[in-house]
């Protein structure tokens, strides 16, 4: 199966990126240059587990007539090496990175929360906390591709060591939530705040479905990661792509806040009230409640660059 999907690449390699870091002077992203011994780290590990995503497949095959069994057997293993959350769908070309030729047809995808109470501490404990879970993802998925190639079928790994899967529709069809405005999928229990992680494989499964819980019809009201963005990124009105609403994210508008400030940007995740709002956690809604106040105090209403620069 070819994919059809672009993806945008990453650091200088990105045409956009590359321009707006000429027009500055700059060669590389101000936060991959800057010394940072903890990103160093999680990219080389993360990169070293993409050697082994993929690895001898048992020629003793197992024979599977119950594809149920078998599901929730893999559904299991992930959630024992870690995984938050896991589902599992078929393969289309849209989930796939343009012109790449997937030799598989199924993918599980699973997610890894990330610690809210970051949000407090400030971009750079988020943006630590982001790479760590992050190295978690290459070590969950370079296991369950094992697992996977033990019972006799093939498999690979995807994380940011290897990876040819696109997050946001895998995601939704593994029925692991719904496109906020953000741009990001939000999920009933962790809202936006976690990352993903995918294995690929032509294990015969059972697929689940999308899950939809009506944070599309919240968002057209919400606009709360909008008022918060510092950079005005988060478009006001939506988009129908492929029978799916959107809104965009202007990236000339975000790139000077998510890539060329010295610190991460994560501001439009952290202020989402999904975060609380449909798991019930008191423990998040107070710390939403305190993160909130301090934006409110810093203006948030009225997206100011200023104030989120002197905010680091
Ligand atoms: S990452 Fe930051 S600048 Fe980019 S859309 Fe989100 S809040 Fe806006
Ligand atoms: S902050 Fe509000 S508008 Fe933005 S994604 Fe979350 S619920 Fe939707």
């Amino acid at each position: 199966m070819i994919g059809t999907s672009w993806r945008r690449e990453q650091g200088p390699a990105d045409p956009l990126l590359r321009k707006m870091l000429a027009e500055r002077g700059l060669d590389n992203v101000p936060q991959w240059t800057k010394k940072d011994d903890v990103r160093t780290a999680a990219s080389e590990y993360w990169l070293s587990r993409g050697k082994d995503r993929d690895g001898p497949v048992n020629p003793d095959k197992r024979e599977i007539t119950d594809t149920l069994h078998i599901t929730e057997e893999v559904k299991a293993k992930a959630l024992e090496l870690g995984a938050n959350l896991v589902g599992c769908c078929a393969l289309t070309p849209t989930m796939i990175d343009e012109g790449f030729d997937m030799p598989h047809r199924n993918v599980f995808a699973f997610i890894l929360a990330e610690d809210y109470g970051n949000v407090l501490k400030g971009s750079l404990a988020i943006e630590a906390e982001t790479y760590e879970v992050y190295m978690r993802i290459a070590d969950i998925a370079t296991d369950l591709a094992t697992f996977i190639r033990d019972m006799g079928y093939p498999a690979w790994a995807h994380h940011n060591g290897a990876l040819q899967i696109q997050a946001i529709p895998t995601m939704y069809q593994c029925g692991l939530g719904e496109l906020g405005r953000h741009g990001s999928l939000i999920n009933p229990t962790y809202a936006a705040n976690f990352r993903p992680g995918f294995v690929t494989t032509n294990l015969p499964v059972l697929y689940d479905s999308p899950l939809e819980f009506g944070v599309q019809d919240y968002c057209r009201n919400c606009k709360i990661c909008r008022n918060n963005c510092p950079g005005d990124a988060i478009a006001t009105d939506h988009i129908v792509t492929e029978g799916i609403k959107r809104w965009r994210i202007d990236m000339e508008k975000c790139y000077p806040f998510s890539r060329l400030h010295d610190a991460y940007c994560h501001i439009c995740v952290d202020v989402c009230p999904y975060v609380h709002k449909e798991n019930g956690d008191t423990e998040k809604r107070t710390m939403y409640g305190a993160y909130m106040k301090r934006r409110k105090q810093d203006g948030y209403r009225s997206p100011n660059r200023l104030r989120y620069e002197e905010e680091d």
